[in-house]
């Protein structure tokens, strides 16, 4: 049997899920020697990874656990959970390091939260009066909850060609009429719901990306058989990307670090070798097939470098050029932890601060992970920990009364925290207290320029679909026979970026390779979004009404 070899550049969750999907296919048909070339001194994980606080691990321990941002894993993901089920881990499966949360709850400042749990939806009705339920006393018009309800029922209720023609092209905010709606509702339902899940910017993103997220979320919380929300029994790296990365080393897979791609070319259908820069030096890398599984800001800059090649790629892969134009839909998302001396649970699942300037969101971890991640990290004194993403860097604060981006560091952890405690600590309740605060940890990714503001340009900002994104996001894979791309940009079912995604776009690119070598191992399944089929007989009924040229009704008769 021939062996090919494999590069794949980036080790996040999409490089590593496409070694690993490729690993374990090796040897039927074809054989793979993989190797995957990350930038990163020695973390795998991407945007996903843990990061260890510097110099907080005191008497042996480990330091603390940072992150670049708090990782749940909803009910409706299909791909990832399928490929962690494959990954050994002392619980059996990493699969099984995921507890489920059974609690969502929308937290206010200086109003009671909003908690969710309802019951399955079967009918517009339902639908609106578990809205309504949920929002009644919020400070929303008479008919708002009402009126999203049935905005999100159109969207269920379209055919899969409306939802690609029509809703691709709107964003959500003009499709819930934002603009016209009352503050509460926009904070509550079209800001907040669609930040619930990373970072939808609703006055960019589409009605096609947010109203089917929203409804795999909404579903998720109300189905009697899927969890809504599940998470990680520690840190990340600890209990999901070391155990992965080992599991790869044993499968073959070789991986080398602080190599980046810098460019490559194409030549007759071909991709002609990767060049890529370690320490100061450059090599040329040459394999049988190349996946980049970069994100899609670093992804344009390689396309960027390259251009200057006679073998220039964007000439040669027409699905290329739309790579440069969707680079500049990023967003930030960034997160920081504060270190609790005593645990405050908060609730069993994410915290939604709704109507916080920052757009932030948050989990209270400890109550989730086995006991000894923390009793073994930092000095010993940890109890808890509230981890907490920004998603809005340009709306001025309650403290400072700054943007994000024009505060130092420590003026955005304790703004941050300011905003937590305005929306937690409600009705006479002091659950945070400022003194039971050991320390906080703020994304190193985000460096203060001499004058004391944010410098974001190199971090790792994520990617959002904007409107009539999708022609311009290319497949994974590609014309030039040999070329794949995977990370969370590229089209697929999932269609948000997120880790879901990052799977799912690795697992095409990896049966582009082995369609290309003829390989006889089963490709890797892939996932729709999932329908509930009682909806079925309404999104026939569109189908043929949207065949006929003819608009959305919503009824069946
Ligand atoms: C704050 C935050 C919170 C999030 N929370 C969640 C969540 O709860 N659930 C969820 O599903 N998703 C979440 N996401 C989204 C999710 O993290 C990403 O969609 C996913 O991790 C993307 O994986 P990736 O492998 O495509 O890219 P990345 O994670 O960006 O990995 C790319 C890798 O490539 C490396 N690299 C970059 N350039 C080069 C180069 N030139 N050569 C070689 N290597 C290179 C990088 O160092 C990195 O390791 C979150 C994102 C953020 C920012």
């Amino acid at each position: 049997m021939t062996t090919r070899t494999i590069a794949i550049f980036g080790g996040g969750v999409a490089g590593l899920s496409a070694a690993h999907e490729l690993a374990e296919r090796s040897g039927q048909g074809a054989d793979f020697e993989i190797h995957v070339y990350e930038k990163r001194r020695d973390q795998l994980g991407g945007k996903a990874r843990s990061i260890h606080v510097p110099h907080s691990a005191k008497d042996g321990r480990d330091p603390l656990p940072g992150e670049h941002g708090f990782r749940f894993f909803p009910g409706f993901y299909k791909h990832l959970p399928d490929t962690m089920a494959r990954i050994p881990s002392i619980k059996g499966s990493v699969y099984d390091n995921l507890v489920v949360a059974d609690r969502m709850e929308i937290a206010r400042i200086g109003a009671p939260p909003i908690t969710i749990s309802a019951r399955f939806p079967h009918t517009l009705s339902d639908l609106v009066t578990d809205i309504e339920a949920l929002f009644s006393n919020t400070g929303m018009l008479p008919g708002e909850p009402g009126f999203f309800a049935e905005r999100l029922w159109q969207v269920l209720t379209s055919c899969q060609d409306r939802r690609m023609a029509e809703y691709e092209k709107i964003t959500w905010w003009d499709y819930l009429d934002a603009d016209n709606h009352s503050e509460a509702f926009r904070n509550l339902l079209v800001d907040g719901l669609s930040r619930s899940l990373l970072a939808n910017d609703p006055v960019h993103a589409s009605v096609r990306t947010v109203g089917d997220t929203n409804i795999q979320l909404i579903l998720g919380m109300v189905s009697p058989i899927r969890p809504t929300d599940r998470l990680l029994d520690g840190p990340t790296t600890k209990v999901w990307i070391a155990p992965w990365r080992a599991h790869l080393e044993k499968l073959g897979v070789q991986f080398h670090h602080e190599t980046a791609a810098l460019q490559f070319g194409i030549a007759d259908g071909l991709c002609t070798g990767v060049e890529v820069i370690s320490g100061q030096n450059r090599s040329l890398v040459e394999a049988d097939a190349y996946v980049f599984a970069l994100p899609v800001e670093r992804m344009a800059r390689v396309l960027a470098t390259s251009k200057v090649r006679p073998d220039d790629p964007l000439k040669g892969d027409p699905a290329l050029p739309g790579v440069l134009a969707v680079a500049p839909n990023v967003r930030w998302m960034n997160g920081i932890q504060f270190f609790l001396y005593k645990d405050v649970p908060i609730v069993h699942g994410h915290l939604l601060f709704a109507d916080t300037p920052w757009s932030l969101t948050g989990i209270s971890e400890a109550q989730f992970w086995s006991d000894e991640h923390l009793d073994h990290a930092g000095d010993g004194t940890v109890n808890g920990i509230i981890s907490a993403c920004i998603s809005d860097w340009d709306t001025p604060g309650i403290l400072f009364g700054k943007k994000a981006v024009d505060c130092t560091r420590e003026q955005i952890a304790q703004e941050v925290w300011a905003q937590i405690k305005a929306s937690v600590n409600v009705e006479g309740k002091v659950l945070l207290e400022d003194d039971n605060v050991h320390s906080h940890f703020l994304d190193p990714d985000l460096v203060q320029h001499p004058d004391g503001t944010i410098h974001l340009s190199d971090a790792e900002p994520l990617f959002v679909n904007f409107t009539d994104s999708w022609a311009n996001r290319p497949p994974a894979v590609l014309q030039t026979r040999n070329l794949m791309l995977a990370s969370d940009y590229v089209q697929t079912f999932t269609d948000v970026a997120c880790m879901e995604a990052a799977n799912e776009a690795a697992r095409r690119a990896v049966n582009g390779v082995l369609a290309l070598f003829g390989s006889s191992a089963a490709p890797c399944e892939l996932w729709p979004l999932h329908e509930p089929a009682l909806f079925a007989p309404f999104r026939w009924h569109d189908q043929k009404r949207f065949d006929e040229g003819l608009p959305w009704d919503g009824h069946l008769l």
